[in-house]
């Protein structure tokens, strides 16, 4: 304990960076990966979809930037810089309370995103996005949301650069989060729930499965639909997408600037994984590290029991939504019909895993673990009343593992230190927090019977075994 003490004079409990620091490119961990993300695929002809094909789908820089598998460094335009300065950057906190509540040895520091209106890391992508739509001369964009960070953000983003913002929303969320649906109203973006018969493929999952209360891949196909039948609108799409995976890294480069600057070296990082995007952007100036045989870390991805894709999920070529209409790629999945069952309260609900990740984890630099929404909601509660953040029932995911492997260290002794994500704030979860806090919340473990009509659904084809 004398070491902590001197030491806490030291270490401030936020390590602020200045706003010059923020990082003004973004690193893409690709240049740096020896066995490559495989490529999207088109699902007619089953080879690597061209520049050409994506164009029709997303913004023209953002197609360069999903191919881009060279250049190390992507300059980040003024123009997002200027925005990321209203909520960037955000700070590295040492969580010297929980490390006293614990009172483990080791030490605890989470980089906290849930500072913007969208409360999430999401308005780091959902800016660039907007940018390079409106940069394009489109008069708009089409999305899905499940829990609304995501739909939050970029409605700010659209509205910030003046575009129109066309969001379908899962049922089950736009009905139990109405506040939500009415921030991104606040912000002038259209909010459907999905299914919906405004497009033909939500009307088709209506019929074929009437009172379904949708899921991210069916509102992703009806977002795509919504693009494809508008002049002028492209899709944007808020995690999985390598493009998003690298516009998230202004999270990770924040963070080791800061941690530099204290000569803290990170035994453990920690991060949620849904579709992969801020463990992306957190882990990649570290994996890249790794990568170049210049550190070691252990890198830790943490996933709901109940939608298990790195833990359970087989590494194949999967389609990307539930109607199949967007590309193939290749990741960890469950099968593009996946649904976690009804009892699954926050996030991280997605069938697939981001490319860059699914493949880092096959290759062995990172890890993966899944934990049960009990055990997640107990440590939010835990983290909630020593660190007076009140966190996303996605980020607690990342809490619950630094929690249990600090605890791990204080039987040890070992002095580790562990930096995790949190990603965001819990206000619009209440509906989840006061299960939890009524006793009624549950756990469910997909049986691998339950598992697999997705697995099933998976294309076969040669070169596509598992
Ligand atoms: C969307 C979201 C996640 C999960 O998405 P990833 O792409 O895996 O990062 C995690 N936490 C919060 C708060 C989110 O909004």
């Amino acid at each position: 304990m004398v070491n902590k003490v001197s030491e806490k004079t030291k270490i401030p409990y936020k390590i602020y960076l200045d706003e010059q620091e923020i990082p003004s490119a973004w690193y893409n961990l690709r240049a740096d990966m020896k066995n490559k993300p495989a490529p999207l695929l088109n699902p007619g002809t089953l080879q690597p979809m061209t520049a050409e094909e994506l164009k029709g789908v997303f913004c023209d820089e953002l197609v360069a930037q999903e191919l881009d598998d060279v250049n190390a460094y992507i300059p980040i335009p003024e123009e997002i810089q200027s925005f990321y300065k209203m909520y960037r950057p955000s700070p590295l906190v040492r969580a010297y309370c929980l490390e006293e509540k614990l009172q483990t040895p080791a030490r605890i520091y989470y980089k906290f995103e849930g500072n913007n209106t969208s409360g999430s890391h999401k308005l780091n992508s959902a800016i660039a996005q907007a940018y390079y739509a409106k940069k394009q001369g489109l008069k708009g964009v089409t999305t899905e949301t499940g829990a609304g960070q995501w739909g939050t953000a970029l409605s700010m983003a659209c509205s910030y650069f003046g575009l129109d913002c066309l969001v379908y929303m899962v049922k089950v969320s736009y009905e139990q989060k109405p506040f939500r649906r009415e921030v991104m109203r606040t912000y002038r973006a259209t909010v459907t729930p999905s299914p919906s018969t405004t497009t033909e493929i939500g009307r088709k999952i209506l019929a074929e499965h009437p009172g379904t209360t949708g899921s991210l891949g069916c509102a992703i196909s009806e977002a795509v639909e919504a693009e494809a039948t508008r002049e002028g609108y492209r899709y944007v799409l808020g995690s999985v997408l390598n493009q998003v995976l690298l516009h998230q890294t202004v999270i990770g480069l924040e963070t080791k600037t800061a941690l530099d600057k204290y000569n803290i070296v990170p035994d453990i990082i920690i991060g949620c994984a849904g579709g992969g995007s801020n463990l992306g952007g957190l882990i990649s100036p570290f994996a890249g590290e790794i990568l170049r045989g210049e550190k070691k870390y252990r890198i830790i991805a943490v996933e709901p029991a109940s939608c298990p894709s790195f833990t359970r999920g087989v590494f194949a070529y999967d389609f990307c939504d539930t109607g199949k209409v967007c590309p193939l790629a290749k990741m960890y999945t469950l099968g593009s019909g996946f649904i976690p069952s009804a009892n699954h309260a926050g996030g991280l609900r997605y069938h697939g895993m981001s490319p860059v990740l699914s493949q880092l984890y096959h290759d062995g630099i990172i890890e993966a673990t899944s934990v049960e929404q009990t055990a997640v909601f107990q440590a939010a509660v835990e983290f909630a009343r020593v660190e007076g953040i009140l966190p996303a029932p996605e980020s607690s995911h990342a809490i619950r593992v630094a929690i249990d492997e600090a605890l791990k260290c204080k039987e040890t002794g070992e002095e580790k230190t562990i930096v995790f994500g949190l990603t965001g704030t819990g206000y619009f979860d209440m509906v989840a927090y006061e299960k939890y806090n009524n006793g009624e919340m549950s756990d469910y473990i997909p049986t691998d019977e339950d598992l697999k009509p997705g697995f099933d659904a998976i294309p076969r084809f040669p070169g596509n075994e598992f």
